[in-house]
């Protein structure tokens, strides 16, 4: 065996180098949701279940396809939440639940964590890409939020497709409309079943910039004109390099009383506590005020994790160091 002696020189060359960043900045990473809420083994179909694990598993391949190739963390969460609007299995564009009206009203919203961007949009009834609009109004302006007719007219106005608001609507969402009319509940004390399947991404690029973008239909039976925490920035959609990425789902109106999304962030910003218990601690307060759901919280160094106090959550996440993964219930 041979010993090596370093010299004082060469110990003093080592120790003035710098030391190798945790996360190499060619680090990128996604992770996405489409839905928290009550999903027990056996409830879906295995047809069912399949179907909605290829759509997922779409989804994170898009976002990962962009991001891999050096592409912008903004792109990457829209390429994977447009895949989830275009599925009928998610409350989000097709597949978007009812207000009591019978039509369908879409909200979301956009962030970038480098300069801190945002757009977000309430009310949409005639855009395709309801990501996509929210999208174009963080990157043109002038305005961060735009809510009802506005939306669809300045979608118009910037080329976005238009569809008949029927092209949203799907028999299964309009059956859970009838039954929850059936049983005279309001759109609040809905069960959570018939809620499900608001999507969302986070992602961080290869620059180290961190983005989140959701979209959702809201609550089955909502009233037309009600506002959920998926376009409020700070409630259900939130970016910002210092802390990173978050998109949530759930029981809006609670998560727009916890500020959910600007609670993990400052927990971590300025409470120093790591992401995951931030994000537990906030979804534990979420439970306190009686409501459930999730988050998808993306960190500065490309850590994707999840939060959520309900019985499953539709996820899946990739990075540059793992594989793609998609996961359903709680015990995955
Ligand atoms: N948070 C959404 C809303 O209240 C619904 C959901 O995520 O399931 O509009």
């Amino acid at each position: 065996m041979r010993t090596f002696l370093l010299s004082t020189a060469l110990l003093a060359t080592l120790s003035a180098a710098p030391l190798p960043a945790a996360t190499p900045a060619a680090d990128w990473a996604i992770a996405i949701h489409g839905g928290a809420g009550v999903i027990e083994r056996g409830s879906l179909s295995p047809e069912a279940d399949a179907a909605i694990r290829a759509d997922l598993a779409k989804a994170v391949d898009a976002g990962a396809a962009v991001l891999r190739r050096g592409g912008p963390s903004t792109d990457a969460v829209v390429a994977a939440v447009a895949v989830l609007e275009a599925s009928p299995w998610f409350n989000a564009g097709v597949g978007a639940v009812f207000t009591s009206a019978g039509s369908i009203e879409l909200d979301a919203a956009m962030m970038e964590g480098e300069a801190r961007r945002a757009g977000a949009v309430t009310g949409v009834k005639s855009t395709l890409s309801p990501i996509a609009l929210a999208r174009t109004l963080m990157d043109k302006g002038p305005h961060v939020f735009l809510a009802g007719p506005a939306t669809d007219e300045y979608a118009r106005e910037n080329g976005l497709v238009q569809v008949p608001n029927s092209h949203f609507m799907t028999e299964r969402r309009r059956r859970q409309l009838d039954d929850l009319r059936l049983q005279n509940q309001g759109a609040a004390l809905m069960p959570a079943e018939t809620r499900m399947g608001t999507v969302g991404a986070v992602a961080r690029d290869v620059k180290g910039n961190v983005a989140a973008g959701t979209s959702t239909g809201g609550l089955t039976g909502k009233a037309p004109g009600r506002v959920g925490d998926a376009p409020l920035i700070g409630a259900g959609t939130l970016a910002d390099n210092r802390c990173g990425a978050i998109s949530a789902t759930g029981s809006g109106e609670i998560f727009i009383r916890v500020r959910v999304a600007a609670s993990i962030c400052d927990a971590a910003r300025f409470g120093g506590q790591p992401l995951q218990k931030a994000a537990d601690m906030t979804l534990a307060e979420v439970g306190s005020l009686g409501g459930d759901g999730g988050v998808i919280v993306m960190g500065p160094k490309g850590d994707g994790l999840f939060s959520f106090n309900s019985a499953g959550m539709y996820r899946g996440r990739a990075s540059a160091r793992s594989a793609p993964e998609i996961k359903v219930y709680a015990d995955e």
